[in-house]
């Protein structure tokens, strides 16, 4: 602005006339605009000095380039073209950490630069002109950061550490101190663990919400993904002194609404598996939940992961059986590499468990034929399935499938169970199942005019 403004006014004008209009040139009792408050303390910043030499010569368009205000101008402009640069999609995924440093680097130096710009006073605009654009920004900053300062001086006690045999995944659980609010079902906090960075406080899932002697106790799992999880993974040991942590939350998430369906899928890849857990430590709670019918899919790579939340599962068993409710756990190994064709090693498997799956589904058609798995039906073969008496505590069978879901089967078999209520479905996994979800979800409220599939996503980047 100052190119078409004020540097034009620079070449046309001698200094005694500038002195006439400019801010900072003006005496004591001078009609100043509303709410000016003036800047004078950063004289010594200002280039030229004000007033302008008392002059008849014209000031000249150069001076006004070489300003304080004209060089600082180019700087913001420079700091606002770095920001945009780094704050490229692209760019914060290659490296975040880049981005986070560069982001705090460069926002400080454009307020900095903000109040030099203005240190020369020349056109009043009510308050200093730093306030008044940035402002509110600086305000909103400076109180996250004060925020955090004072919930690194909180005591957070680690009550549980378990580490998943795969060592992929680290369950913490922790009673937060009474200023904290009860979190929700699919709300998520963030963990700050000095010992990893003193900067870095990363978002993860409550998985888990329980009120133990008045204190609330919440349950995080951290997969070991990058670079803070997994030094996260080196320093909390399930045994040995308790590392120090801190926490900034619950936080909304969209998992939260959850609740309002009283029929609910919930489907979650590997990890992504925390907002349905949540869930279902709701519903194992005393805590009324007034859903009709649950499924809850974890699929995951490595399938003793699911020992990590036996004394869920086993709670969930123990109230389904004393208070009622159909909750169903649907748990699928989703092996890495290309679909198995039925040869090697994995043909011995095929053979040990074909007939003890067998058994399972006679069992189901003796018991009551509408009992019988989806996956019986599938008619993607082989079908593979293994039954495993260690993950409940009670020794109960829980039959693990290989492979994926296939969605569309699953969700039209959940809106068969009744054709005139609607179903929510959440998804907090990668892209691949999003798309096999979502395409599902459209076909099965193709093919019904009674009942609306409710397609909900979440991803953790
Ligand atoms: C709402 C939400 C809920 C989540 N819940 C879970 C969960 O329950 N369990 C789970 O295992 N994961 C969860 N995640 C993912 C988890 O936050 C990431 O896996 C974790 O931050 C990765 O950190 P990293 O350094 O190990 O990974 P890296 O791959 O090294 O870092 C990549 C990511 O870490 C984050 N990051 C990097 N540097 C910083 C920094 N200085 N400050 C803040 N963030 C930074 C960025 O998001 C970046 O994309 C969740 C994510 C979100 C957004």
């Amino acid at each position: 602005m100052h190119h078409i403004g004020t540097f034009v006014a620079f070449d046309q004008h001698s200094g005694k006339e500038l002195n006439k209009v400019l801010n900072c040139a003006q005496g004591p009792g001078a009609s100043m605009p509303v709410g000016y408050l003036g800047s004078h303390q950063l004289t010594l910043l200002q280039f030229p000095a004000c007033p302008l030499p008392e002059t008849d010569e014209k000031v000249g368009y150069l001076a006004g380039v070489l300003s304080t205000p004209g060089i600082t101008g180019y700087l913001l402009m420079a700091v606002i073209i770095l920001l945009g640069w780094f704050s490229r999609p692209k760019g914060r995924r290659l490296s975040y950490r880049v981005f986070y440093a560069m982001h705090h680097l460069l926002v400080t130096a454009w307020v900095l630069l903000l109040v030099v710009h203005a240190a020369n006073d020349w056109v009043g605009v009510g308050v200093p002109v730093v306030l008044l654009i940035a402002g509110l920004p600086i305000l909103s900053y400076g109180f996250t950061r004060a925020k955090r300062l004072y919930l690194s001086c909180l005591k957070i006690e680690l009550v549980k550490v378990v580490r998943s045999e795969s060592g992929q995944l680290l369950r913490l659980d922790v009673d937060l101190p009474r200023s904290y609010r009860l979190a929700t079902v699919g709300e998520y906090a963030y963990i700050n663990v000095p010992k990893a960075s003193c900067t870095e406080w990363h978002p993860f899932t409550i998985a888990g919400i329980e009120v133990v002697d008045g204190v609330q106790r919440i349950t995080f799992i951290i997969m070991a993904a990058g670079i803070w999880t997994k030094k996260v993974h080196e320093i909390i040991k399930p045994e040995g002194e308790r590392a120090v942590l801190h926490i900034d939350g619950p936080y909304f998430a969209p998992a939260v609404t959850i609740q309002a369906h009283e029929v609910v899928v919930g489907i979650g890849g590997g990890v992504g598996v925390t907002p349905f857990l949540s869930f279902l430590s709701h519903i194992a709670s005393d805590a009324a939940s007034n859903f009709k019918r649950a499924h809850i899919f974890w699929t995951t790579r490595t399938a003793s992961d699911y020992k990590i939340m036996s004394d869920l599962f086993s709670k969930l068993e123990e109230r389904m059986q004393t208070r009622g409710g159909k909750l169903v756990l649907h748990l699928h190994t989703t092996p890495k590499g290309s679909i198995w064709k039925g040869d090697g090693i994995g043909s011995l498997f095929d053979l040990a468990t074909r007939h003890i799956w067998q058994k399972r589904v006679d069992t189901f058609i003796r018991k009551d034929p509408t009992m019988i798995p989806t996956i019986a039906r599938y008619t993607r073969m082989p079908l593979h399935a293994v039954v495993v008496n260690d993950i409940l505590h009670s020794g109960n069978p829980v039959a693990i499938p290989v492979g994926r879901p296939d969605f569309t089967r699953e969700l039209k078999a959940v809106g068969n169970q009744d054709t005139h209520a609607d179903v929510g479905v959440y998804v907090c996994a990668g892209e691949p199942v999003k798309q096999s979800v979502e395409e599902a979800c459209v076909a099965c409220n193709m093919s019904t005019t009674t009942q609306k599939f409710h397609f909900n996503y979440e991803r953790f980047s």
